[in-house]
């Protein structure tokens, strides 16, 4: 295979709707970080993150004969008023992200097999054993900041990251990874409420709230973590709201981003939902991955946090749920508010 030319990739991942692209060589990554941080525990009941390591180390063994890996980044930052005071994640607002960056990766692949019908190419969205942030870094679109996010010169870190692996060269690498900007800012350490951060970028997911949020839908938040679910329901923002590098936000002009009409609603309305509302509104964004249960009970526990006395009805309703994770974080919350 020939040494293909970056500027008409450029071109075309531009056209395709990527607002950032970069190209690093498909070298090993040294296996001490990754695995020192499942080691600690940090990847919590997220076993995947441990499992294929070694392909999260060395991308050829996902793609035989790899050169060159691809890393696009997208902008999703919106202040559409009505989702303004959203306790949903920015990043889980509009459409899921999964299935826009998965729509422009296919749309570029598909030219590119045009163009080079002998090319080899893996791809993934944020779910592949590929080391995303990792990859974005080598590229040259940013750094992983002290928050563990990975932040961008141009948009900060409201980015989402998409890989894609080659077995073929380009004719120009870049630059290289772009320098560290935090300095001796600790604005984010200071600012996460669980504590969650543990240095060099490094998070705990036990103690995170997006992990606690998201991922662990099917038990009961420890006491000291869901007291932090202010206004919480989907994922945690913090981080990356009290960021320097984050001042001067981009809007995400595209429809894809918009928020959805579940961004519209607070607490009680989410711990209200029913299973219709559900279907309506949640399939097709990501937080179907909380799951319905899951859902309600962070809610649940976000009106308990803010002690709200009309919430009472709806937890009352909710106390005698079928689902025994959303009846005892309601039972929890109701505790919580002022006789
Ligand atoms: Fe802390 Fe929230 Fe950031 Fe997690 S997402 S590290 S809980 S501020
Ligand atoms: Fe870095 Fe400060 Fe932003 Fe944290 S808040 S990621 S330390 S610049």
């Amino acid at each position: 295979m020939n040494v293909l030319p970056t500027a008409p990739l450029r071109e075309l991942a531009h056209q395709v709707g990527f607002d950032l692209v970069g190209f690093a060589r498909a070298e090993p990554i040294p296996p001490e970080s990754l695995l020192s941080w499942v080691a600690a525990g940090y990847a919590a009941d997220m076993d995947w993150m441990g499992e294929r390591a070694a392909e999260r180390l060395d991308v050829s063994i996902l793609l035989p004969g790899a050169r060159t890996v691809i890393s696009f980044a997208n902008n999703y930052w919106r202040d559409d008023a009505a989702s303004v005071d959203s306790p949903i994640a920015r990043y889980a607002r509009g459409r899921d992200y999964h299935s826009t960056l998965r729509d422009r990766m296919k749309a570029f692949r598909k030219t590119l097999s045009l163009r080079y019908p002998e090319l080899g190419t893996y791809g993934g969205v944020d779910s592949g054993p590929m080391m995303e942030k990792v990859w974005a870094a080598r590229a040259g679109l940013g750094y992983v900041g002290k928050n563990g996010c990975f932040i961008t010169e141009s948009h900060g870190s409201w980015v989402l990251l998409a890989t894609l692996i080659l077995d073929a060269e380009v004719d120009d690498y870049g630059a290289g990874p772009a320098a560290d900007r935090c300095g001796a800012c600790r604005r984010c350490l200071m600012s996460c409420p669980t504590g969650a951060l543990v240095g060099n970028g490094r998070v705990d997911a036990r103690a995170c709230l997006s992990y606690q949020t998201i991922e662990n839908r099917e038990r009961q938040v420890p006491e000291a973590f869901r007291v932090k679910f202010d206004n919480l329901v989907f994922g945690c923002d913090i981080c990356q709201e009290v960021c320097p590098l984050n001042r001067r936000p981009v809007f995400a002009d595209h429809a894809r981003f918009e928020p959805r009409a579940v961004a519209a609603l607070g607490a009680v309305e989410l711990a209200a939902l029913t299973p219709e509302q559900y279907q309506e509104l949640i399939p097709g964004t990501a937080l179907a991955r909380a799951r319905y249960d899951g859902l309600r009970r962070n809610a649940a526990y976000a009106l308990g946090v803010a002690k709200q006395a009309s919430a009472r009805g709806v937890l009352e309703k909710l106390s005698g749920d079928a689902s025994e994770l959303v009846r005892t974080a309601a039972l929890w919350a109701l505790s919580q508010l002022e006789p």
